[in-house]
């Protein structure tokens, strides 16, 4: 099928041709026309299936129709990151560049001076993070009332991070007839239960079976102690052909230290958190895709839909806590058909979250030895967690030792690593003969001193022991997906405010309580 076929002028036509697509994407064939018509859509789509073209494309083909008026946006897209709000603003000035639509972003971070002026111009496109959204409408600086359009993208991103009450009170601001485009990579009860809420007769399309990683991306997981995480990090760096890579970790302050402790040995890296101003977070990311910055130490912020090309590796310091965000995260390589490489690092007691994702990828992924150290086994039981690497008599030898000890000398190989592809190589290769195929590391390494590979690991930022850190903090691995939602929202969104007894609930409270039936009355009274 021809993009002329879906029904869209021949400014958009132009403009899509200049970008260089021939045809359009399984989504973008499905859900175009749709849209065209005033339609409702429930797309089940990940990102890089090319949904936001999807949504746009036909966005601006209706918007050109009449004009806005000041503070009355005609459009509303929701996004869950400032990053993605601001790439979808983006796709919007290119794909639009033949019409003269006015589009505004919302995001927060950034002065609200200069958005409330670019609304009292008026606003054909209103492209806002919820919380950003509700802070301008209620502070009076916009009207909902002529909102055509809305777009609800990223939905189950959204419930992560908590934005559900945000976005349920934003959609009971719009008008009643509205055409709603509604999109989530997956889709539990609560997201169809919102999508049943806020759509109208959709057509559903799903793209791809949800949460399958893309096939161009080959995986592989290194067990290692908590404490030789960064060195395994520093080892695949070495070894690898690393062009660039995001580097994922669980929790903020571990994405300050990781850089900090990459920076010191000589890495080209950069960071990006939630809790960066935004300017900083705009000027690393762009830095990222210009090519300034090789390696990019992130928060989840990082892991949907930032679109940058020919990005090689992505490697997990951290097991994702939510398996689907571990999809996500691997999903920054690998896109537009490229090849791409994903390693992750899983501590011993990680193994429970390492079930989780293969039994969502339905397979293993398969592990790697890194060479001269210890690979422990998984483990599957809460109280596995924090088990540090036993001590040995040659502790204090450190790495050397280690290195030049023969492997029988070692304790045993984990089952787990048995099973890597890689047999008893050394290299931590999922797939040696794809290694042995590939050129030598390229000349421009992401390595910028290589002198200092063998820097001993005392100079490490020490965590404090797990055994040691508050009970919180341990039990959160295993937490349920509430508790997830609210680290999560913290993760990304500055405004996090504590509800209620916030997580200091007394646990009376918690204690079911047992029903009270009127002694007086008949049973099926009681009912009542
Ligand atoms: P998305 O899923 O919207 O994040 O899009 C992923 C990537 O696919 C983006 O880099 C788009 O520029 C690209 N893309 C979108 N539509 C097409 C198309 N029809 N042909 C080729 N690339 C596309």
């Amino acid at each position: 099928m021809q993009f002329s076929e879906l029904g869209l002028g021949p400014e958009v036509l132009q403009a899509i041709s200049e970008v260089g697509y021939t045809t359009p994407t399984p989504i973008q064939e499905k859900a175009i026309p749709w849209v065209l018509q005033g339609r409702d859509v429930l797309g089940c789509a990940q990102t890089g299936t090319g949904k936001t073209a999807s949504f746009t494309l036909p966005m601006i083909e209706i918007l050109a129709q009449g004009r806005a008026r000041a503070r009355m946006p005609r459009s509303l897209i929701l996004e869950p990151t400032r990053e993605l709000a601001a790439q979808v603003a983006d796709n919007f000035e290119i794909y639009g560049k033949y019409h003269k639509l006015n589009m505004a972003l919302l995001i927060g971070g950034e002065s609200f001076g200069d958005q409330v002026k670019k609304l009292e111009r008026g606003v054909d496109v209103l492209i806002a993070t919820p919380g950003r959204m509700i802070d301008l409408f209620e502070r009076g600086n916009i009207l909902l009332s002529d909102i055509k359009i809305l777009v609800i993208d990223e939905a189950d991103r959204m419930l992560d991070m908590g934005f559900i009450p945000d976005i349920e009170r934003i959609v009971g601001l719009l008008p009643k007839l509205r055409q709603t485009l509604f999109f989530s990579a997956t889709m539990p009860p609560e997201i169809r239960r919102l999508a049943d809420q806020f759509l109208m007769n959709p057509r559903e399309i799903t793209v791809a079976p949800p949460a399958s990683p893309a096939a161009t991306v080959t995986q592989a997981l290194a067990v290692a102690y908590d404490e030789d995480k960064r060195k395994v990090l520093r080892h695949l760096l070495q070894t690898e052909d690393v062009k660039n890579a995001f580097i994922f970790c669980n929790r903020k302050k571990d994405v300050g230290i990781l850089h900090q402790s990459l920076s010191r040995h000589g890495f080209n890296a950069g960071a990006l958190h939630g809790d960066m101003v935004q300017s900083k977070r705009t000027e690393t990311l762009e830095a990222f895709k210009q090519g300034s910055i090789d390696l990019l130490v992130c928060s989840d912020v990082a892991a949907r839909g930032i679109d940058i090309k020919g990005v090689s590796h992505v490697f997990n310091f951290d097991v994702p806590f939510n398996a689907e965000d571990y999809v996500h995260r691997i999903g920054r390589t690998g896109r537009a058909g490229l090849t791409g490489r994903a390693f992750t690092i899983a501590a011993p007691e990680d193994g429970r979250l390492v079930q989780a994702i293969e039994k969502l990828i339905g397979r293993e992924i398969p592990r790697v030895l890194i060479d001269g150290l210890e690979t422990p086994e998984l483990e599957f039981e809460e109280s596995g967690r924090g088990r540090r690497r036993p001590r040995r008599k040659d502790e204090g030898r450190k790495e050397e030792g280690r290195k030049s000890e023969p492997r029988s000398a070692r304790p045993p190989r984990s089952r787990a690593a048995d099973r890597t592809e890689a047999g008893d190589s050394a290299a931590a290769t999922p797939v040696p003969e794809e290694r042995a195929a590939r050129p030598e590391r390229s000349e421009r390494s992401v390595r910028a001193r290589p002198e200092r590979t063998d820097r001993p690991v005392q100079d490490r930022p020490e965590r404090p022991v797990r055994e040691d850190r508050p009970r919180e903090d341990r039990r959160s691995r295993f937490a349920d997906r509430g508790e997830d939602r609210r680290r999560r929202r913290d993760e990304d969104d500055d405004r996090t405010p504590v509800i209620g007894f916030g997580d200091d609930v007394p646990a009376f409270i918690l204690r079911a309580a047992r029903p009270v039936r009127p002694a007086a009355l008949p049973d099926s009274d009681a009912e009542g």
